[in-house]
């Protein structure tokens, strides 16, 4: 760890287990209340004009000047830890370390963030910065994607205090889209011995869609296909007459998710007498690697190396909000806490390169 590092590890510590300590599970929003009201409350210290947005969203300003593009910053609240994981998986600090549900993903992040913001002395860049504090990002952000993409239309550049890439530290400058579907499948039952003829198996059907249509994955372009769900059946002598299936589709690009999309509408079952219905498509749209991206990335790298560190970057499975801010402003995601186990239970922050990304994310805040 640095000495001379201005940035004060103990102070990070603090205020990451003030909001370590209020459980926040997405599908809690008084919890995740409780935790906004404190973020606002250090927004405010800084005299941020704050609100409310319809469904938990908060948005705060910071020197933010009407006509002027401002840089936004994208933060979520909400973790993927349901109340009393605490008691299972306490606060821990150990060596260089620091455990925790929601440390790293993300707020660590929240909190380096705020860090960078308090050593500005209330001087801000040109134009400003925008925070949205969003509560339901692990949910795939229901209430506050609209709010996030019209904030993205006044920015010239968009932050994303996600955490860098486990282990590598690497930044992240492009995410796959990401779509969930459900099929169900209707059938007709029937009795298994006595009259077969006369079902249609809801599961035959499920099981010719689960190869077929795993079968358009294409890996070599970044589009996979996994099948994690599937339920079905009444009884072992009833010919089946449900069953359904939950997709999950990754993509690296728009065209690909349309091409999975048409695939999985016009699919048909071998017998003609099984229904099917389907539901859902794609949630976040491919976050593909732009240019005004890779410039972003491009000027923190150099801030780093000025830091004495080597930062890289690259393209990641997992969406976020940036998904939806990518294809509207440049977009950097990756700027929280180094650390790894991101929704695991041995989830964690570095401590010994936490100052530095927090330094990175305070020069980059000037010099974009
Ligand atoms: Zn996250």
């Amino acid at each position: 760890m640095k000495t001379d590092s201005p940035v004060d590890l103990r102070a990070l510590l603090k205020d990451l287990k003030t909001l370590v300590d209020i459980e926040s599970p997405s599908t809690d929003l008084a919890a995740i209340s409780r935790v906004m009201n404190v973020v606002e409350g250090w927004a405010r210290d800084l005299s941020a004009e704050t609100r409310a947005l319809p469904g938990g969203t908060r948005e705060m300003n910071f020197g933010v000047q009407e006509g002027k593009k401002y840089i936004l910053v994208l933060a979520h609240v909400d973790t993927v830890w349901p109340h009393r994981t605490l008691q299972g998986m306490p606060w821990r600090e150990d060596g260089d370390r620091v455990y925790g549900p929601g440390t790293y993903d993300m707020k660590a992040g929240i909190v380096g963030l705020f860090h960078a913001l308090r050593s500005f002395n209330k001087k801000w860049p040109e134009g400003g910065i925008r925070l949205m504090v969003t509560p339901d990002e692990e949910i795939g952000s229901p209430t506050s994607r609209g709010h996030i993409e019209q904030a993205a239309k006044g920015a010239r550049a968009v932050l994303v205090v996600e955490p860098p890439v486990a282990d590598s530290h690497h930044l992240k400058t492009g995410r796959k889209g990401t779509g969930q579907y459900i099929i169900t499948f209707t059938g007709i039952a029937s009795h298994a011995g006595n009259k077969p003829s006369e079902g249609a198996s809801a599961i035959t059907a499920a099981a010719e869609a689960v190869l077929a249509l795993q079968g358009l994955a294409r890996p070599d372009v970044g589009t996979t296909i996994s099948v994690g769900k599937i339920s079905g059946g009444t009884a072992t002598n009833v010919v089946p007459a449900e069953c359904s299936i939950d997709i999950d589709l990754r993509v690296s690009t728009m065209s690909e998710a349309e091409r999975v999309d048409k695939a999985i509408h016009g699919w048909k079952p071998g017998d003609g007498r099984v229904k099917v219905s389907i539901k859902g498509g794609l949630n976040r749209p491919p976050f593909e690697q732009s240019p005004g991206t890779l410039a972003l990335y491009e000027k923190a790298k150099v801030i780093a190396a000025d830091l004495g560190f080597e930062l890289g970057h690259e393209v990641v499975g997992g969406g976020s909000d940036g998904n939806f801010t990518a294809p509207i402003a440049p977009t950097l995601d990756g700027l929280g806490s180094p650390g790894d186990g991101a929704h695991a239970s041995h989830e964690h922050v570095r401590l010994d390169r936490w100052p530095d990304h927090v330094q990175l994310l305070t020069r980059l805040i000037q010099e974009v």
